[in-house]
């Protein structure tokens, strides 16, 4: 099992858009940090210009980053395993929605490549709500399982609010329970939810300065915004959170040292959004199925075309790619946010696992939530 990128250790650390400049951004990667291990890790590509001689954006590499966590947390769970203890986690899936059989299937990847033991459970679609809070009971008494999950949405007969309220809060590994959402609020923060939660470190493993920076939030939902805005602003950022009715939109967010953009609208955060220099998370995840508008929103990247020709569809988050031109520091969709939602819902596993059996394990290095 291989979870490091090797880099030569007299490779100097770089920060901000004066760094020397490589020939192309994608080849040239920059050492940033040393996991505790004492390997070195790749975790950003340095600014860099493209074709036009433009300085880009340095690249968060979030596969980078996921790596570099799953390597701490091997050595976590090599310490619990030498307790006795395996984490467990256990995924609920309902019906057969083919997007929540991918997510749910590369969780219990995730799980197989670090060691943990996962449960699959799939009840049919047709089930009803008390049937559901009678099998998150079950899960919730079963001591091999540290970890729930239930996979949204849920069927419209199902009451989504009450089945995740039902999960123990010391199992709620996705971090959206009303007592670990108030601890967060509370600065207490005990199980977050995973794609903030990864965000924040991405942040710090990429040396993004957040104490008394000004940070914009694009979205307010539970699972990401809301929770985002919090954790920014325990971190000592200026936080604004934005929403459908916000007022002169790219003016406020131009204003932002830092901007997470989370709305679930393909590239809409375009350049003049963002002040240069600026560090850009994309956390939207959109797929483009029409020809025009991924010829349209892709223009400067001709790989994308083709991969959307091959494939029929391409990805885009909710930040445009040309932002690459404006930004200081940027992550790419895919393999920014993505592949760290998944490693800090494997971190909050062995983390319930830690705490629910009351071991004294130290948590592993650098992984916070
Ligand atoms: P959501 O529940 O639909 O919330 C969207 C938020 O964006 C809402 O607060 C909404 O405002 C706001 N919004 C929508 N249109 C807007 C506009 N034109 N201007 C300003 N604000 C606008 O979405 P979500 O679950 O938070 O997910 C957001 C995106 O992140 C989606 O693309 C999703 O696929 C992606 N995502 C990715 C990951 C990952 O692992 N990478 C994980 C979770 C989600 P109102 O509140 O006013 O309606």
């Amino acid at each position: 099992m291989t979870f490091k990128n090797r880099a030569p250790a007299s490779v100097a650390p770089i920060s901000g858009r004066r760094a020397s400049v490589a020939p192309d951004w994608r080849a040239a990667h920059l050492l940033l940090s040393r996991p505790s291990n004492g390997e070195t890790a790749i975790i950003a590509s340095c600014p860099a210009k493209d074709s036009g001689g433009l300085l880009t954006a340095r690249i968060l590499n979030g596969n980078a980053i996921r790596d570099q966590i799953y390597g701490e947390l091997a050595g976590e769970i090599a310490s619990l395993a030498s307790a006795g203890i395996k984490p467990g986690l256990a995924a609920v899936l309902v019906g057969d929605n083919p997007a929540s059989k991918l997510y749910v299937n590369s969780k219990i990847a995730a799980c197989g490549k670090l060691g943990l033991a996962s449960f699959m459970v799939t009840p049919p679609a047709t089930i009803t709500t008390r049937e559901l809070l009678t099998l998150v009971g079950e899960l919730n008494r079963r001591d091999d399982v540290d970890g729930i999950l239930v996979q949204m949405p849920l069927p419209p007969q199902v009451d989504a609010k009450r089945i995740l309220d039902a999960i123990d809060p010391a199992k709620d590994v996705d971090g959206f329970h009303p007592l670990n959402v108030g601890k967060l609020v509370a600065g207490k923060p005990n199980l977050v939810a995973c794609t903030p939660a990864g965000v924040m470190e991405i942040l710090r493993r990429s040396n993004i300065p957040l104490e008394g920076a000004d940070a914009v939030v694009m979205g307010r939902s539970d699972i990401v915004g809301k929770p985002m805005a919090l954790l920014l602003m325990h971190a000592n950022a200026t936080v604004t959170v934005c929403h459908s009715k916000t007022r002169n939109l790219p003016e406020v967010v131009r204003r932002a040292d830092v901007v997470v953009a989370a709305m679930g609208r393909a590239a809409m955060v375009t350049q003049d959004y963002i002040r240069p220099g600026a560090t850009v998370i994309d956390v939207g995840q959109n797929v483009i199925k029409d020809a025009a508008e991924a010829e349209r929103i892709f223009a400067k990247f001709p790989e994308k075309i083709e991969s959307f020709r091959a494939k029929g569809s391409v990805l885009v988050g909710d930040v445009h790619p040309d932002v690459i031109e404006t930004a200081g520091a940027f992550t790419p969709v895919p393999g920014g946010v993505g592949p760290l939602t998944i490693a800090m819902l494997m971190s909050n596993t062995v983390r319930a696992a830690r705490l629910r059996r009351g071991t004294s394990v130290p948590a592993a290095a650098g992984v916070r939530n």
